[in-house]
């Protein structure tokens, strides 16, 4: 069963650090039929129900242009998570695996990715497909899926690097 905030046989919590290393801008909020985590997609789909992010201004001006791609990479904070658990037990059956070997929304940076299919965009609002989030979901940043961006800036000598033969 998806988590809410309990902490389960086998997992480890950690005591969270006083001070905190960056600041966000939340740019926009995600709207969704889901308002429980248990009701919520664990991945979401592109034939999913279609959901709507809102993006404030004047965060909004940095939309030119994304109508251009039928799918964007979405980044979500995921507000109520817990942040201090780095064994998790999924299966809630005394088995726990690390926090980076899982997809799991508890953790320390809370921070929710999906591939979403673009349905419509109507002046600050995306319509899309593919989400998992509850509604309200914090919105973190919008980028065109990496398999159909073309670099825009000149090549650099980094592109060209292979790797040393093992
Ligand atoms: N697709 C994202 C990823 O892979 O990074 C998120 C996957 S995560 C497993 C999706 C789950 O996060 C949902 O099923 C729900 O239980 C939980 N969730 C959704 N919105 C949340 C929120 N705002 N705060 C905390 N948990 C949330």
């Amino acid at each position: 069963m998806v988590r809410l905030n309990e902490i389960r046989e086998g997992e480890l919590a950690v005591p969270l650090p006083a001070r905190q290393d960056a600041g966000l801008y939340f740019i926009g909020t995600i709207r969704t039929p889901w308002t429980d985590r248990l009701e919520c997609p664990r991945q979401g789909r592109l034939d999913g129900p279609t959901c709507r992010i809102d993006v404030a201004s004047p965060w909004d001006r940095g939309l030119e242009g994304i109508e251009a791609f039928e799918q964007l990479e979405v980044l979500y904070w995921l507000n109520e998570s817990r942040r201090d658990l780095m064994k998790q037990s999924p299966r809630n059956d005394g088995e726990a695996r690390g926090v980076f070997s899982l997809r799991t929304p508890v953790r320390p940076n809370p921070i929710g990715t999906s591939i979403v299919r673009l349905v419509k965009v109507d002046g600050p609002v995306l319509h899309v497909k593919g989400l998992d989030c509850l509604d309200g979901t914090p919105l973190i940043d919008l980028k065109p899926d990496r398999t159909l961006f073309n670099p825009l800036a000149p090549a650099q000598a980094g592109d060209f690097q292979v790797g040393d033969e093992a």
